[in-house]
């Protein structure tokens, strides 16, 4: 028996040493970003892959949380998948004293300084697109380069990164259809391979004692509660993987279900996204396999995927975007500005514009964080098309309040709607406010949730409060200019408006 265990142990110690030989490192640094998560983590796999031993990292960076409100709901969900993160590392290796290190500073500080008191040698992290996440990592590079340490990134956020989806020309894709193609037909399977860790775990080292703290409370961090918690979001990988599991029962529907926010019809998965708590890989090799037995909505939700793709290529291949224009004819539109603008803009953030879907989507993203897809579209073309703010200023106000915000995605919706983007709609459509309330929320089920000062109003009046009777209005508690504003503008007119300022647009 004794005999057993020591052949086994020693078989063990044989294995790690062979496997141990071929490293490049014997210590690195796993700094975790936007992929805060074990499963199929393509950056956890290349620190593990090349170190003897790898300790981890998250590092919430004051530099980023200085500018937000002191109660948001993704330092909420950051916090709390930091915490899960944490635990599935310790669980992971097995070694009591392994986990998480996590500080709370400048991220181009704490780097170098965690990589020279530990020793490593490399630092290793997933690829980010965003032009300040470079700057920062540029940052980081040359640090580390002064004494010595590398920084290694690999993919992991996209399928397909930057330059590897290119026309035959060999230039970026700017339409998404072609580019929707060319992907489809490049997917093999080892794009979708799951960068799995198991056998590669005991690599994780033991935290040196100062370092074995448990993750800061949002207190701790200068943080009050959010309402997270109360609207039910569930967080971390676990969070994610049960809202895989609702999505699998429903994504055959997508299709059908995607268009009305009255019911759930999408994933809700984009802050997992966003966050990496899901692997984008295990997201597409989920449609593809459902896709492939002939399922619409798998087709559709694969779609959008790519769509997710595309916009991080576009952003990678023309940063530029992320301050003007992509068509940069467009730039030479004139907004709206002073205060009158200022006073539109407001009632469009608190959901004031007296067109009910509109203030009901404005009330979505403003009580939970989320807003459906379809009522983005409808709330950037009314700001953009309707009142004639410029699309950066909706961006912004995105940007500060999706749960999911993510500068590529968002950039991207902002310039389809405004026209101004690649493959965007054309200037002149101009969606209609009313129809669209009629077409996607026909009995005004969504309006009433978030409106409820209109939920007596019968289902004729639900989309246009203006046009009912004095006496219908009354009966239903509505008070025009009161408990429900005015429209802010005629649609009609406001098109009018629209058309004449997009003539300033030449072609170029
Ligand atoms: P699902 O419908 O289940 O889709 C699954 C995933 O596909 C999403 O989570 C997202 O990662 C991706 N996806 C879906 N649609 C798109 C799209 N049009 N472009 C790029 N990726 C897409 N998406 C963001 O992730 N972050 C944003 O900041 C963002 N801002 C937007 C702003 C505007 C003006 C518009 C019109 C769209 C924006 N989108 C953004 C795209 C889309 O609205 C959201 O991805 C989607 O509503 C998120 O909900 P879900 O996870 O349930 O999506």
């Amino acid at each position: 028996m004794m005999c057993e265990v020591g052949r086994g142990k020693i078989f063990w110690h044989l294995m790690i040493l062979t496997v141990n030989m071929a490293k490049k490192f014997s210590k690195g640094l796993i700094w975790f970003r936007r992929d805060l998560r074990v499963q199929d983590n393509a950056a956890l796999h290349l620190a593990l892959s090349s170190c003897e031993e790898v300790h981890a990292v998250f590092i919430f960076d004051s530099e980023i949380l200085d500018q937000l409100p002191k109660a948001d709901r993704r330092v909420d969900f950051i916090q709390a998948s930091v915490a899960e993160l944490d635990v599935e590392l310790q669980n992971l290796s097995g070694k009591s004293g392994s986990g998480l290190i996590v500080a709370h500073g400048k991220a181009i500080e704490e780097i170098p300084l965690l990589a020279r008191e530990l020793g490593v040698q490399a630092v290793f992290c997933a690829y980010d697109y965003e032009p300040t996440a470079q700057i920062r990592d540029q940052s980081v590079t040359v640090e580390l380069r002064e004494i010595g340490v590398e920084l290694q990134t690999c993919k992991d956020h996209v399928i397909f990164e930057k330059r590897e989806i290119l026309t035959l020309q060999g230039q970026p894709y700017g339409v998404f259809t072609p580019y929707k193609n060319n992907w489809l037909s490049k997917i093999k399977i080892e794009n979708i391979r799951d960068f799995n860790v198991g056998l590669l775990a005991f690599g994780l080292a033991v935290r040196p004692e100062n370092y074995q703290k448990p993750v800061p409370s949002l207190e701790a961090l200068g943080f009050n509660s959010s309402n997270l918690r109360d609207l039910l979001i569930p967080t971390g990988a676990s969070g994610a993987q049960s809202l895989l599991a609702d999505f699998l029962k429903r994504m055959d529907n997508y299709h059908v279900a995607r268009d009305f926010p009255s019911i759930k019809g999408p994933s809700y998965l984009g802050i997992h996204l966003r966050f990496g708590t899901i692997s984008i890989r295990e997201l597409v090799s989920q449609a593809l396999k459902r896709k492939a037995s002939g399922s619409e909505g798998a087709s559709i939700w694969l779609s959008e995927l790519v769509w997710r793709d595309f916009y991080f290529q576009i952003l990678s291949n023309f940063p530029r975007v992320a301050t003007g224009a992509y068509k940069t004819e467009y730039d030479a539109i004139v907004w709206e500005d002073g205060p009158r603008a200022l006073d539109l803009f407001k009632s469009w953030c608190d959901g004031r514009t007296g067109y009910p879907l509109v203030d009901a989507a404005m009330a979505q993203i403003n009580q939970t964080g989320y807003m459906h897809n379809r009522l983005r579209m409808v709330v950037g073309s009314f700001l953009v098309k309707d009142l004639g703010i410029d699309w950066r200023w909706g961006e912004r106000y995105f940007s500060e309040n999706l749960n999911d915000f993510d500068l590529s995605a968002n950039n991207g919706g902002w310039q389809w709607v405004s026209s101004s983007g690649c493959d965007a709609q054309p200037y002149f459509r101009i969606f209609n406010p009313i129809n669209q309330s009629q077409k996607f929320d026909p009995d005004g089920q969504f309006i009433k949730r978030y409106l409820p000062q209109l939920k007596k109003l019968p289902t004729k009046f639900i989309h246009t409060p203006w046009l009912a009777p004095k006496l219908i209005l009354e009966v239903a508690d509505v008070y025009l200019g009161d408990n429900y504003p005015l429209p802010l503008v005629d649609h009609k007119q406001a098109r009018a408006r629209t058309l004449l300022r997009y003539s300033a647009v030449k072609k170029p």
